[in-house]
């Protein structure tokens, strides 16, 4: 009963998988009862009071030294108090233990890998999981993890290759992953200004996802930076189609390549044959205009203006002031347009599908639970409705 309790309080601590190893070796390796300091310490686990088990589980270790499984509910409780340092010299000491199992010592690696990589030592961390990933019990795990770090660290080709492992091993979590690390790649050589490599890359990253709109968005990028507006123009076209989510993305651009090549006449129509796909892009469109404040084209005004009339909580603010009136005049729809693009610039505009972390810039990869393609801009309506949050600064 005592292993049921204190594995539900550590579930939180994401150690389970090497709780569930060390109950089935704590079974394998003693049959003696449990210490009534142990047991005391998992009661304080189950009554949430951390502070006291801690000390319970202290006084237990001082008087069984080699009771494994008190260490390893020690370290993690440590770890899970910020107190690193503390779960460090644990997980050593279970490690420098000569007569440990080896099923152990594993653990105690993983776990010790676990507090490197929460103190910041990544490249501790990232010895003790490669090792881990060469198999056994933790491999699948420590392949997560040194995915998860070559992305922190910005290490893109070892994350390629990590994450290669990862798919041989177990089903990848996110397969798109590997084609946005070589659009990182295509990014890094595009910025060094060598655009044949970022070519290269994008090629890459196309073999890995077919219709991937972040490489033609990249691809669009070096078009213009080689004056081939009319490939980015192209490339831009095809994207709302995929993810109408990526509307302001392909605004910005396409603004940049037709303004770049004295042809933003063509804007208005570029804009109306993309509009002309469905209401969903046409309105992810106008609200991308409406939040950059690219509303100078005609077909764009039109579009705020489909878009507001349609979007609920405006329409009825609309409606109210102005009962039965008909459609907005210009300079009002263009003041109106203004006002929301200001709402929209105080809050936060993405917002995370997965985890809910809200933010004023889009990324690729959500900063708060590293989902990739997770942000979605958010509307009006999310804004008045408060599910835009407060924007957490980077
Ligand atoms: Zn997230």
């Amino acid at each position: 009963m005592s292993i049921n309790w204190i594995e539900a309080a550590l579930i939180g601590t994401g150690a389970i998988v090497g709780w569930a190893s060390s109950r089935r070796l704590y079974r394998q390796s003693t049959r003696r009862a449990p210490s009534s300091e142990y047991l005391a310490g998992v009661n304080f686990l189950v009554k949430d009071q951390p502070d006291r088990a801690v000390e319970a589980f202290l006084r237990a270790v001082a008087v069984e030294r080699d009771m494994v499984e008190t260490q390893f509910a020690l370290g993690a409780l440590f770890r899970r108090r910020g107190e690193v340092d503390r779960a460090i010299r644990v997980h050593q000491d279970l490690i420098a233990r000569e007569a440990l199992e080896p099923g152990f010592r594993e653990q105690a690696s993983y776990a010790l890998s676990q507090d490197y990589l929460r103190a910041g030592l990544y490249d501790r961390a990232e010895t003790l999981l490669l090792e881990l990933a060469s198999g056994g019990h933790y491999q699948i795990a420590a392949l997560h993890d040194l995915v998860g770090l070559y992305e922190t660290e910005r290490e893109w080709e070892r994350a390629i290759q990590m994450h290669r492992e990862l798919s041989r091993a177990a089903k990848p979590e996110q397969p798109a992953a590997i084609a946005h690390y070589f659009c990182e790649l295509a990014e890094l050589a595009r910025a060094a200004g060598d655009l044949p490599a970022a070519r290269a890359q994008l090629r890459l990253a196309r073999k890995e996802q077919k219709k991937f709109a972040r490489a033609a968005l990249v691809r669009a990028d070096v078009a213009v930076d080689m004056n081939e507006t009319d490939l980015a123009v192209r490339l831009l076209r095809g994207v709302p189609l995929q993810s109408p989510a990526l509307a302001g993305e392909v605004l910005s651009r396409l603004v940049r390549a037709l303004r770049s090549s004295h042809r933003s006449a063509e804007l208005p129509q570029v804009v109306s044959s993309l509009a002309a796909n469905g209401p969903e892009v046409a309105d992810a469109l106008a609200h991308a205009a409406i939040v950059a404040g690219e509303l100078d084209a005609s077909a764009l005004l039109e579009l705020a203006r489909a878009y507001v009339a349609r979007e609920p909580t405006v329409a009825e603010l609309v409606e109210s002031l102005r009962p039965g009136e008909g459609p907005l005049p210009e300079a009002m729809l263009k003041r109106l347009c203004a006002a929301l693009r200001r709402q929209a610039l105080r809050a936060a505009r993405f917002r995370c599908g997965e985890c809910g972390f809200s933010s004023s810039n889009f990324f690729w990869q959500c900063p708060g639970c590293k989902h990739w393609d997770s942000q979605k801009p958010l509307s009006p309506s999310d804004l008045t409705a408060g599910r835009g949050g407060t924007v957490r600064p980077r």
